[in-house]
């Protein structure tokens, strides 16, 4: 089951470049499943016992699964992650042409390590908008060879590169994609075109506009002497979105379980579609009776807000609390800050650790140390937009945010059996 499941996490994240593909992965794998797409723009009928998802900006997603019971009875199972990882965003106006090279300005997404791009083979992969035929549309696109690279300086022209250096992201992070004879003009939005028509087969007029992230090609693998881990990009947070996903397909309850994925997380999800938007709430407005009934059912259910922790780190293991450092392939983290944070509370992380000990999972817990500042996810938003009970869980990795991250390879089958657990539990506190 383990390798099972990890082989399909190396999948999803190499279909899932940028959040609007991940959406889509999560979209696929649902429909395969049997889950409905539901519009937000029509009317809905939605029945007990119904499977459905809605998704908005093409980047966020809410998978649904209707009980056979009503709702009121006995709350909803939720489960939240983001769809966003830090990265590199090309430019509007991105053509630069410098030395005889092609390259393309980009703004940093969220908090990106930045020293891991350099030297990496880059694709590009988002979303475009273009108009055809008089009309405006949009599609995905993904040029999934490396077409792109940041090369480092040498050594000998920085000696005090490994001093600690400050890395300038307007001048020292433009990606190089070719070399340009004399004065040839490469136009970004043509490249575009050409790629809808090879990868769509479609015939663009104008490229519009575009949301269009710089990724690294090499895939997802498990590594270590005895395959301890997974490496790969985007593991913060697609591995929590896999394991929630997992979860809700391996459910057969007849409790309501919804998974929401949001876009937006790493740059505080306050957006449409990210979870300071309204997008939740308004989805169970839909689903969910009125007044007096809409309430009770809140108060009745839980959250489970899935985002990956800091593993102690061999070399950094000082940057912990030495009661609180998680270790990688020891099962799901608690994550807790009394400052809220985090907002897991005592009957939340409670509930949790509950289903650990029945489902015969590890689990460990986090706080910060009280000298340093911490973290926070989609789970304070989600709590306090609807008022629903909450706890922040995750699993331990190193290298959060860097281009290249690390987890555990057993602990992806911890969280997925207790994210099962949580989903057909039939009484939440
Ligand atoms: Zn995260």
């Amino acid at each position: 089951m383990r390798d099972v499941l990890n082989a399909g996490l190396i999948d999803f994240l190499k279909a899932s470049p940028t959040p609007f593909h991940a959406t889509a992965s999560l979209a696929l794998r649902l429909e395969a499943a049997g889950y409905q797409r539901l519009d937000e723009r029509e009317s809905w009928s939605v029945v007990s016992g119904g499977r459905y998802y809605v998704t908005r900006n093409d980047s966020s997603i809410i998978a649904i699964k209707m009980g056979r019971q009503a709702p009121l009875l006995n709350g909803i199972r939720m489960v939240g992650a983001h769809t966003d990882s830090p990265c590199l965003r090309v430019k509007p106006q991105p053509e630069l042409q410098r030395q005889g090279f092609l390259q393309l300005g980009v703004e940093v997404y969220g908090g990106a390590l930045l020293a891991p791009w350099f030297d990496r083979d880059l694709s590009l992969a988002g979303r475009v908008t273009y108009r055809r035929d008089g009309k405006v549309e949009s599609q995905l696109i993904d040029f999934k060879l490396p077409i792109a690279v940041i090369p480092n300086l040498a050594i000998h022209l920085n000696r005090t590169a490994n001093d600690g250096w400050h890395i300038n992201p307007q001048t020292e992070l433009p990606p190089i994609l070719a070399q340009v004879a004399g004065d040839e003009r490469i136009d970004f939005r043509a490249l575009l075109t050409e790629q809808l028509a090879r990868e769509h087969q479609l015939n663009a007029d104008v490229v519009l506009d575009y949301e269009l992230s710089f990724y690294d090609t090499q895939d997802a693998a498990q590594i270590g002497l005895n395959g301890d881990f997974i490496a790969g990009a985007r593991l913060d947070n697609l591995l929590s979105c896999y394991a929630g996903l997992q979860a809700l397909l391996a459910a057969d309850s007849d409790e309501t379980c919804i998974l929401v994925c949001n876009d937006h997380e790493e740059v505080g999800s306050s957006s449409a579609c990210g979870a300071d938007g309204p997008m939740l709430e308004q989805t169970l407005q839909r689903l969910l009776p009125d007044g007096d009934a809409y309430v009770r059912t809140i108060q009745r259910s839980l959250m489970v807000s899935a985002d990956n922790a800091h593993g102690v780190h061999p070399n950094y293991a000082d940057k912990h609390d030495g009661n609180h450092g998680p270790k990688l392939n020891a099962g799901p983290v608690i994550k807790v800050n009394n400052n809220q944070r985090y907002a897991t509370n005592s009957e939340t992380a409670g509930f949790f650790r509950h289903l650990c000990m029945a489902e015969e999972v590890p689990v460990q817990s986090f706080v910060v140390r009280s000298d340093m500042g911490c973290g926070s996810t989609i789970g304070p938003i989600a709590a306090s937009h609807l008022g629903v009970r909450t706890v922040d869980i995750g699993l331990p990795t190193f290298a959060m945010h860097s281009i290249r991250e690390l987890c555990g390879s057993h602990d992806l089958a911890h969280l997925v059996k207790v994210l099962t657990a949580f989903y057909r539990s039939h009484d939440l506190p």
